[in-house]
């Protein structure tokens, strides 16, 4: 079965990564079409848009993207093309998987985390505005059908994953009506539709410190927008950085898959950016496309690659982030080496 997906390479490090993929992909056999789109300052350059109708029609017919990082200028310029294009396809649930690797040593052995946030609300409505001369205000916005929509999602995702546990980070002691609501939808969907999982809260600074001690007392953490944002990448310093984790934006019948990590300009155009994390964004969409259309092959090609990159990381193949001294490339063909038949 061959499936079509949308490709974006976005910018900064996003083109290099993107093209260690494509080879590892391509010697694994994987039956994927590229389609080619761009977002953000390279689709500025080509389109005059940054979010051009031509990516995003393109990602409502095949339903499937995988996306490098696009940059968002800070403190002025355009508006995020990461956030328009999350709440423009309705992308509710993004799912990154946090997992201690072989040979990556850390402070942790035997982190397996999961973060679920939801996607399209909160401080990232993009609502702000000056109210007089000196005084700005910046919206959150939190509403009873997106809430549950993401709870719901979590709570299905851990069943079905064999997860024992959802610890819920709120700051519902300050924000009392947004994260109240929050927090509100989250129980119901447990008492009265997932009393097989544990559900717990946790207020986010107090859960953010907990983590760093020890991150294994938790499974499954669901959180609002902005703090989904930044406890995913605390918990990305947990297993190696942000070279190691994945990351997927799940709708109902769509879904954009990519890194964690940004554009990284302080090494784009280098050669040294560690392309695993948007390689495992790309298992996981493998493995989203097994289930979504009952296809054995990209199961087993996501296997196969596991396996290879897994391999080469405990042989100790790794880019500089990791310690190492691999290029990109030099990444990749370790990965393409260790593939087996
Ligand atoms: P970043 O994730 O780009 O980089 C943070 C640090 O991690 C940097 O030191 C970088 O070199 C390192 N790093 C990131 N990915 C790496 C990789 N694959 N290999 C090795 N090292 C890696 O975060 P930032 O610098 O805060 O943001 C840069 C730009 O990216 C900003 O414009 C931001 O808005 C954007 N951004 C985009 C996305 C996205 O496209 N989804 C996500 C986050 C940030």
């Amino acid at each position: 079965m061959k499936h079509d997906v949308v490709l974006i390479p976005g910018d900064g490090i996003g083109p290099e990564v993107t093209v260690a993929v494509k080879q590892i992909f391509e010697a694994a056999a994987v039956d994927v079409r590229w389609h080619e789109h761009q977002a953000g300052i390279a689709a500025l350059a080509e389109t005059n848009e940054v979010l051009p109708d031509s990516t995003l029609e393109a990602i409502q017919r095949y339903h499937v993207a995988l996306k490098g990082p696009c940059t968002t200028p800070v403190g002025g310029g355009f508006t995020s093309v990461n956030v328009a294009l999350r709440k423009r396809l309705n992308l509710y649930a993004a799912v990154r998987p946090v997992v201690s690797l072989p040979g990556v040593t850390t402070r942790f052995e035997n982190v397996d985390l999961i973060v679920i946030r939801e996607n399209t609300e909160g401080l990232y409505s993009g609502v702000e505005n000056q109210v007089t001369e000196g005084v700005v205000m910046s919206m959150k916005v939190a509403t009873e059908a997106a809430c549950s929509r993401i709870a719901r999602w979590a709570f299905r995702f851990a069943t079905q994953r064999k997860r024992k546990k959802i610890t819920c980070f709120h700051k519902a002691n300050i924000m009392k009506i947004t994260d109240g609501l929050f927090l509100r939808c989250a129980r119901q969907i447990h008492e009265y539709d997932y009393p097989n999982i544990d559900y717990q809260e946790m207020i986010v600074d107090a859960g953010c410190m907990k983590l760093v001690q020890d991150p294994t007392q938790f499974d499954v953490l669901l959180l609002e927008n902005l703090y989904g944002d930044v406890v995913s990448d605390l918990c990305a310093g947990l297993v190696g950085g942000l070279g190691v984790v994945p990351g997927a934006n799940i709708g109902d019948d769509r879904a954009v898959f990519e890194a964690v990590h940004g554009s990284a300009p302080d090494i784009a155009g280098k050669g040294i950016a560690n392309p695993l994390a948007l390689l495992m964004s790309g298992v996981m969409m493998l493995d989203y496309l097994a289930d979504t259309r009952s296809d054995r092959a990209c199961r087993e090609a996501a296997l196969r690659i596991t396996q290879a990159y897994r391999q080469a990381l405990s042989e100790g193949q790794t880019t500089r982030d990791l310690g190492g001294s691999l290029s990109t490339m030099e990444f990749a063909r370790a990965v393409i080496e260790r593939l087996s038949n």
